[in-house]
């Protein structure tokens, strides 16, 4: 491909907006291109350079063909974006990237987000597994939607343990990819889940996601906070709510609610699918920065969705996160335990953190009134403190002091989980 050829982003953005001067079925059509184009898995100008078609490629017919021919030959360049379609990597890209930081395929274990059949998915679980499979994922988390999110067929408690069974059922038959039970939980703006408690106390992982009120223009920083202090959210999938070419997303001062994300333990998600990618690359360097976790998830509808996990990997890459924050790369055990310990430090019960802190070489009594005479002060990723210790009554200066005193053993330093 030429240097100076024009990128299938770049491609995006000239389709929206020459769909935006045009009207009826043409600019429907422009418009379908826009967002496909980010999903094409090769660079237009490669296929040109090879004699082939543009029509092989999603979304396009000879109308919108000869469109990208003209932009090819002109090398076209786009400067500037609206924010409906600004921060957005097109597949060919992503695939790039990865491709040349092949060390982050090492390790990598699974994808954190998806549907089934059993709301508004299209395959059944086993299907989305062995797609899984295919791809070389050791688990994936089943994350289908919850009651309140009516137009998606959303699950109640009975289906979610009914879809459990199945999910244990497929794991019981010994396949190479695990499956967990997880779930998408619609949250009420006011950061409240649709789900009792104890049915999500069953689940491997939850994730908590907003589906209202996303067009607000307001700075809606609280209700990251309020949501954030939601004990049994673990993942807050695709945070900002943005499609492209079609809203927005919320905004929020990022780095008090990547800080408060860090604090609470909270991973907040890479939604990787080609026209959320949720958060975004500018975005996830301030969560890079706050020391808080990540979790990437396709949000894949459809088997053939899953490959755009490598949006997400690449936006990890080009934010630099470090890997030892994303909850992908954690083996299936140390993610179920990390789970674990989320869970049981923000319910507070010390029998339940012990058992969770079971896989640790250290016993860590963290029940509250008794901290003093830790060895050691674990602090939440970020350097803060648990609510553990805020409640127990220690300062941060005492905090300091201890630590000073005595250091953290080996492989402990800075885990916040
Ligand atoms: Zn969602």
């Amino acid at each position: 491909m030429a240097a100076d050829a024009i990128t299938n982003a770049d491609i995006a953005e000239l389709l929206a907006r020459e769909s935006e001067r045009t009207e009826g079925r043409a600019a429907k059509a422009l418009r379908r291109a826009s967002r496909a184009a980010l999903m094409w898995p090769e660079e237009a100008g490669r296929l040109r350079d090879a004699d082939r078609p543009f029509t092989e490629l999603r979304a396009v017919g000879p109308f919108t063909a000869r469109f990208l021919s003209t932009w090819l030959r002109e090398g076209t360049s786009v400067r500037e974006r609206p924010p409906l379609r600004d921060g957005f990597l097109s597949y060919a890209q992503a695939r790039e990237v990865v491709a040349s930081h092949a060390d982050w395929r090492t390790g990598l274990e699974g994808d954190l987000q998806m549907h089934t059949d059993e709301t508004d998915g299209a395959a059944s679980v086993e299907d989305m597994v062995a797609a899984a499979r295919a791809l070389g994922h050791h688990y994936v988390a089943i994350t289908d939607h919850s009651k309140t999110l009516r137009i998606t067929n959303g699950m109640d408690e009975t289906r979610l343990a009914a879809q459990g069974e199945r999910i244990d059922a497929l794991n019981a038959t010994g396949m190479p990819t695990w499956a967990l039970r997880a779930i998408e939980m619609d949250l009420t703006p006011e950061g409240a889940g649709d789900m009792d408690p104890s049915a999500l106390a069953r689940l491997d992982l939850v994730l908590g996601a907003f589906h209202s009120k996303l067009r607000l223009r307001e700075d809606q920083t609280e209700r990251y906070l309020t949501a954030l202090a939601n004990p049994d959210v673990h993942v807050l999938a695709h945070p900002r709510g943005r499609i492209y070419n079609f809203r927005a997303g919320l905004s929020a001062d990022w780095e008090r609610v990547a800080r408060r994300a860090a604090e609470t333990g909270t991973a907040l998600e890479i939604d990787a699918y080609p026209d959320r990618q949720d958060l975004d690359v500018d975005r996830l360097r301030v969560v890079a920065e706050s020391g808080g976790w990540v979790s990437i998830g396709t949000d894949a509808h459809t088997p053939s969705e899953l490959v755009f996990f490598e949006i997400g990997i690449a936006a990890a890459i080009l934010a630099g996160l470090p890997r030892e924050r994303i909850l992908n790369y954690l083996p299936l055990r140390q993610l179920r335990e990390w789970a674990g310990r989320i869970r049981a430090r923000r319910h507070g019960d010390p029998a339940k953190r012990s058992v969770a802190m079971a896989g640790k070489r250290e016993t860590i009594d963290t029940t509250p009134g008794k901290q003093g005479g830790s060895r050691y002060v674990r602090r939440d990723s970020g350097g803060r403190f648990s609510t553990d210790q805020v409640r127990a009554g220690r300062s941060v200066a005492q905090d300091r002091r201890v630590k000073a005193k005595n250091k953290a053993p080996k492989g402990m330093k800075d885990r916040g989980d």
